[in-house]
């Protein structure tokens, strides 16, 4: 087995069959990590091409013409995503969610949602599956989505100011467009849908009550998410992050808004509602507020490497090990000991302002691993 050093533990890397443990083991339909966390949610990272160049996510300056994007037969097929997703709700994954990239430029998707609308929990329910898309091609989409079993789908949308919106995605796309892919996405029932603001100080924090005032009143629901650290491309300082508790003050200042209680134990987003009931709108505090505590996520990217941490510089090699031709047993035993080994909890950690942690390793992009 080889070793990697991140900079915090000593992780051991799976990467090719002479890692996989000699003893095998049967899924047992619950798995924890060292911090007691069960394993409960996938995302699948379908592509890391995407036809927007978000400025905080994929900077033209990096992401150009001559980047170098995974060529067809480095993806995961939909057979080896399905394979692996079967183990891991073997393992007690109940919601998987694709993204990117930009998950509906991957061709045929509707396929592979319709392969892993198959899939059951050991209890015998169905995924909660989901999809996060810039909109772009929803409104062509949305309806073959449904027919193929997808359940809801979470729109990046960061602002409704068409100017301030086309620069961010810094490809000129108009903001009509996705407003209107919403709409269409509703009616053809792949709600309750989520929209995502990315808040970025200077950018678009002037635009925050202006989108909660129009989502106010509409089944939509809008999440405001504190700009992240995530990967080495994005130019991240502390500065441009926007505090949650400012965005709240902003919006209760004009609407004013009441916390409830998150949804389950371990929410990401906190609620707050319009105390008219009018609806609701939640934050994610990934900077500020960090929720290690409860995170039971693991992500798959474009080809296939295992993260137990969107922070992670390292995966393990799930398609070198199918491509190498392991069992499912093995591959079940392999991902168990994948996540009993999990301490990461690299927000918690840089909230605490641990020295040292920022730079360790070159770290994952956003659009590789899967936001
Ligand atoms: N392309 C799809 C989209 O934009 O919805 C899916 C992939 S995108 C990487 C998933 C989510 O990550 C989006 O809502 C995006 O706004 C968010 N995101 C990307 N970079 C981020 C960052 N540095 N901090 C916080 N959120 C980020
Ligand atoms: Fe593309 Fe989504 Fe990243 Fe924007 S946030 S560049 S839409 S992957
Ligand atoms: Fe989960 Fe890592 Fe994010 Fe913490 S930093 S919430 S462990 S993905």
């Amino acid at each position: 087995m080889t070793t990697a050093d991140t900079g915090r533990t000593r992780a051991r890397y799976f990467r090719k069959l002479s890692d996989i443990p000699a003893e095998l083991e049967e899924p047992a339909g619950i798995v924890t990590d060292r911090l007691d966390r069960p394993l409960r949610d996938l995302r699948i990272s379908v592509t890391d091409r995407c036809n927007f160049r978000c400025v905080y996510c994929m900077p033209k300056e990096i992401f150009g013409r001559d980047f170098a994007f995974l060529p067809k037969e480095a993806l995961l097929t939909f057979e080896e995503i399905t394979r692996v997703a079967r183990i891991a709700v073997a393992h007690g994954v109940e919601k998987i969610r694709l993204t990117g990239g930009e998950p509906l430029l991957r061709k045929g998707i509707e396929d592979l949602i319709r392969m892993l609308g198959e899939l059951r929990t050991p209890q015998g329910h169905p995924l909660d599956l989901a999809l996060t898309t810039n909109g772009s091609a929803l409104a062509y989409k949305a309806q073959a989505l449904k027919d193929a079993g997808l359940q809801r789908v979470t729109v990046s949308l960061d602002s409704l100011d068409d100017a301030t919106f086309r620069a961010m995605n810094d490809v000129d796309f108009p903001v009509d467009k996705v407003l209107h892919a919403i709409d269409v996405a509703a009616a053809a029932g792949l709600g309750p849908i989520k929209i995502n603001m990315v808040v970025k100080r200077g950018l678009n924090d002037d635009h925050v009550v202006d989108m909660a005032r129009h989502f106010k009143g509409t089944p939509f629901i809008l999440r405001f998410i504190e700009f992240m650290d995530v990967g080495s491309t994005n130019g991240w300082e502390l500065g441009q992050v926007v505090p949650s508790s400012e965005v709240i003050r902003r919006i209760d200042a004009e609407l004013p808004l009441e916390e409830i209680a998150p949804n389950y134990p371990g929410e990401t987003s906190e609620r707050w509602r319009y105390r008219d009931g009018s609806g609701e709108i939640g934050v994610i505090s990934s900077v500020t507020r960090a929720f290690c505590r409860s995170c039971t996520r693991a992500r798959i990217s474009t080809e296939g490497k295992l993260f137990t941490c969107l922070f992670a510089t390292a995966g393990h090699d799930l398609r070198a090990l199918m491509r190498g031709g392991c069992t499912d047993e093995q591959l079940a035993t392999v991902l168990a000991a994948i996540w009993r080994s999990r301490d990461d909890r690299y927000s918690e950690l840089r909230s605490s302002s641990t020295p040292g942690l920022h730079r360790t390793g070159k770290r994952i992009e956003m659009s590789y691993i899967g936001g």
